[in-house]
């Protein structure tokens, strides 16, 4: 029999059935079938009632900063590319407007559990811009004692004088964009970031006393090879990170036009794409590092593996957390508030959200209001997406009727463990969880998922 840290043998027969456009769920329903009719009056309605039904129940607050200096061939983000920090200027005055707006609808709730700046690169803010920026948030919130305040870190760009301000002010997480330390697969992605500035910036952030220090690494990379991605592997081992999230690359040239510079015809495929990830599993996992959720690991002495093992783990759009508020607010361009059982995504395009503000209003341009069948379908998929366990409840057989069906296709497939009501991923599930949870998606066929399964 498995166990968890034994990787799954994968036939070619069962990953080309599985490997086919399916959604992450950062959010259940998943973006694409929000509309523009649940926009500004849904989200300010929702920010009201939350204020009013909650006052005390603590907030996550994510602040989105799109900047950066370049851009990397293989991002699949919404940035904006600039050369100085004085670009940022009205862009961080329109962010502190925006928050007097929802602070005033929020009225007494003002706590705050969880703070998480990511971009686009946030230490593209100058020291001046990140302490006026912190210092409005601090304004406006009570920011908790025992808060996770974490930032996205570039190595590239950041000072050690910016990390210690951060620090200063109270950050106590960070994530480091890695990817590859391989300087071929780099050049190939215009991304070029030495070992030497990565373990620099990680002794620092060490040095300075953040904890649950994150690297973001990304297999299927253009000219990544399994000798190449096992030097990254072990250089990466060598640092100990924390955590290490091992994200799937998503090639999606039809949203990303950026990424129709990559040279395609060196991207790894298929049972190609997945060995690789088995490398980084069994490197992770021969190291005492615990999987956490579907593509990340930590040590285990990390409060995301306690929080695994307790089946306590669950995340959000920024990732997974053990503080994850029920509401989420916002700030920013394409920034996405949960308020509620409310979606709310702002404007992407930094003029479009720039004049909402500046005319006082909020830049919300879709959304999804969740109906309680809804919410009942996000809860299993984040218990499955997150701890590989549901209990779909007494009710089970009569409301989900379809699901069990295809589940039981599933079992047979090796993929899941059906015990009456009780459902677990296997250790060859995990691999395909997205196509687990799947099965809960009531509105799977109206998604258009860009990216694979694996
Ligand atoms: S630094 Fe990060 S956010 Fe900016 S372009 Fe590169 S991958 Fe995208």
């Amino acid at each position: 029999m498995s166990t968890l840290s034994d990787f799954p043998r994968v036939s070619d027969a069962l990953l080309r059935r599985l490997d086919v456009p399916i959604p992450r769920y950062t959010s259940y329903p998943t973006a694409p079938v929000w509309t523009e009719s649940v926009g500004r009056q849904g989200y300010v309605a929702a920010l009201s009632r939350a204020g009013r039904e909650r006052p005390d129940a603590p907030l996550s607050v994510y602040v989105h900063i799109p900047f950066c200096r370049e851009r990397c061939s293989f991002c699949g983000c919404n940035v904006v590319i600039a050369r100085s920090s004085a670009k940022a200027d009205a862009y961080v005055g329109a962010l502190v407007r925006e928050m007097d707006i929802v602070a005033g609808l929020l009225e007494e709730r003002r706590a705050v559990s969880q703070v998480h700046w990511g971009g686009g690169t946030p230490t593209f803010l100058n020291e001046r811009q990140i302490e006026g920026l912190w210092t409005a948030i601090e304004r406006r919130f009570r920011v908790l004692p025992d808060a996770e305040v974490a930032v996205e870190i570039d190595p590239k760009v950041t000072t050690r004088s910016q990390l210690a301000l951060l620090r200063k002010l109270g950050f106590n997480r960070m994530s480091m964009g890695v990817q590859d330390l391989d300087p071929e697969v780099q050049e190939a992605v215009s991304r070029i970031q030495t070992v030497e500035e990565t373990r620099d910036m990680l002794e620092t952030a060490r040095e300075l006393g953040f904890r649950g220090i994150n690297f973001d690494l990304i297999y299927g990379l253009p000219r990544q090879t399994p000798q190449s991605w096992t030097r990254t592997l072990d250089q990466v081992l060598a640092m100990s990170p924390d955590r290490v999230a091992v994200y799937a690359f998503a090639h999606v040239p039809q949203v990303r036009p950026n990424q129709k510079r990559l040279p395609v015809a060196d991207l790894p495929r298929g049972l190609a794409k997945l060995e690789l990830f088995r490398l980084a599993w069994d490197a992770f996992t021969g190291r005492g590092y615990r999987p956490i959720g579907m593509d990340h690991f930590a040590r285990p002495d990390d409060e995301l593996a306690e929080a695994q093992a307790r089946r306590a783990l669950t995340r959000n759009f920024q990732g997974y957390s053990v503080r994850v508020a029920s509401d989420v607010v916002a700030f920013g361009i394409s920034g996405i508030s949960d308020v509620g059982g409310v979606y709310a995504q702002n404007a992407h395009s930094l003029a479009r959200y720039q004049d909402a503000i500046a005319e006082g209003e909020l830049a919300t341009e879709r959304g999804f209001a969740c109906s309680a069948e809804d919410v009942r379908r996000r809860a299993i998929i984040t218990q499955i997406m997150c701890n590989f366990h549901v209990d779909l409840g007494e009710s089970a057989e009569r409301m989900f009727a379809g699901e069990l069906e295809r589940l039981r296709e599933l079992q047979a497939q090796g993929l899941v463990e059906l015990r009456g009501s009780e459902l677990d991923v296997t250790p060859l599930g995990r691999i395909f969880v997205r196509n687990v949870a799947s099965i809960f998606d009531a509105y799977l066929a109206a998604e258009r998922p860009y990216s694979r399964a694996v």
